[in-house]
């Protein structure tokens, strides 16, 4: 019997879904706060820095630069670059999950806002840092964009070292997520291996055989050498391809303003995909006039919904940071007509920052999973994670066991109130 992993994965979900297995994690649209945040009333401050949580540990030194006089984009190149050079982070640069060929393929975007300029690149191979490679090609060339063998060897003439972005954890990962495609190539255990087993026979309940398929991608961790306490999350890397990104929108005393954001995109993903985080207008935005705005998650969705330049549009014409954020937010919403069942497999968070230093960081889910709700980094004079205010109740990926739609979630237009 041929039974893919997509197969498995689709079905054992909605399988899941649909029989109302477990959880009941997603009940209800969350009620976004009337107030927002408390900078978006009358305490914003400035100089401030907005950025994706795991650029946390790098904004007091981008601060402190931001407050000596530094340039905005270049505080944000100084946010964005510690993940990049960090290998154990594997969302951008250094460590990034590869794609379907194991190979790290990043993707950056920048805006400087008193200049009025934006640099890009998509789709580079062996360069960490693409966020500064992308403001080269804002300071250093007469385009916007470069991608792919181009973008590479403009970075090798401006001096950043080639090197493998693939660490031997990230190639770990991909080998398991390799083996759990196995079922149709030769890669995993082939049948003369003691730990070969025979597909489950599709009679079993889906639950029954996602459990038994997470017992398996863990024993299989094990054996490839993933460390102990790292079991579950290769597990969770494979079953749910991970997105993974930091976006940094910045502003100074002067109000000058700037953005960026860099990733290694989607694990797994086809070679050559370029998702929303180089897509100037997408993954970031920066109007010196108005705001900026950046955002990290599904960047399928994002694209379609032009999210950071229709959130800053949404500023201009008189939104407040989360009002810009949400409105986004509901656009993905209805480009699913509010199908649950769809909109359960994306999640995105965005960062909106406005020129008087109002800010929102606003999500469409709560969170990734139970208990660890979607969070963002601000730095308005002190430093702090704040919690990001979802579009809907619940948790896009939480497994086992997987959340129960309940009915009136499933019905379209439900959201659009
Ligand atoms: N938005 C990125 C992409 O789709 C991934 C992420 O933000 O995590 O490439």
């Amino acid at each position: 019997m041929t039974f893919s992993r997509r197969d498995f994965v689709k079905t054992s979900v909605l399988g899941a879904v649909a029989g109302g297995v477990a959880g009941g994690a997603i009940s209800s649209l969350a009620q976004p706060s009337q107030q927002g945040h408390a900078s978006e009333n009358d305490s914003a401050k400035r100089p401030i820095i907005i950025c994706a949580n795991n650029g946390h540990a790098y904004v007091e030194a981008a601060y402190a630069f931001l407050k000596s006089g530094g340039d905005t984009l270049e505080a944000g190149v100084r946010v964005v670059k510690g993940p990049e050079d960090d290998p154990k982070d594997d969302s951008v640069g250094l460590g990034g999950l590869p794609n379907e060929e194991g190979v790290v393929e990043l993707d950056s975007c920048c805006m400087h806002g008193p200049t009025r300029r934006a640099g890009s690149v998509g789709g580079v191979r062996n360069i960490k840092n693409v966020s500064m490679v992308a403001k080269a090609v804002m300071e250093h060339t007469g385009h916007v964009m470069l991608v792919g063998e181009g973008a590479e060897r403009f970075a090798v003439d401006m001096g950043f070292p080639r090197e493998n972005l693939l660490t031997d954890r990230s190639r770990k990962i991909w080998m398991l997520w390799k083996e759990f495609n196995s079922d149709r190539d030769w890669w995993g255990p082939g049948i003369a291996d003691p730990h070969w087993q025979a597909p489950a026979p599709g009679s079993r309940p889906r639950a029954d055989l996602l459990r038994d398929r997470i017992d398996q991608l863990k024993h299989r961790a094990s054996d490839l050498g993933i460390e102990h306490e790292f079991l579950l999350s290769a597990v969770r890397r494979v079953l749910f391809p991970p997105t993974g990104t930091i976006h940094c929108s910045v502003l100074n005393e002067k109000g000058e303003m700037s953005g960026i954001t860099t990733t290694s995109g989607l694990a797994f993903k086809l070679p050559g995909r370029c998702g929303d985080s180089p897509i100037i207008g997408a993954g970031c935005y920066t109007d010196q006039d108005v705001g900026s705005a950046g955002a990290t998650g599904s960047g399928e969705e994002n694209i379609k919904v032009a999210g950071a330049h229709t959130i800053v549009e949404n500023m201009r014409h008189g939104m407040s940071p989360q009002e810009a954020g949400t409105d986004a937010l509901k656009r993905i919403v209805r480009n699913y007509n509010g199908d649950m069942n769809k909109l359960r497999f994306m999640d995105i968070i965005y960062y909106v920052l406005r020129k008087d230093g109002a800010y929102a960081g606003v999500s469409l889910w709560e969170g990734y999973s139970s208990g660890n709700p979607h969070k963002f980094t601000v730095h308005d004079g002190s430093l702090r994670s704040e919690v990001a205010t979802p579009l809907l109740k619940g948790f896009s990926q939480d497994w086992p066991p997987f959340p129960t739609i309940p009915e009136e979630l499933k019905k379209d237009s439900v959201y659009l109130k």
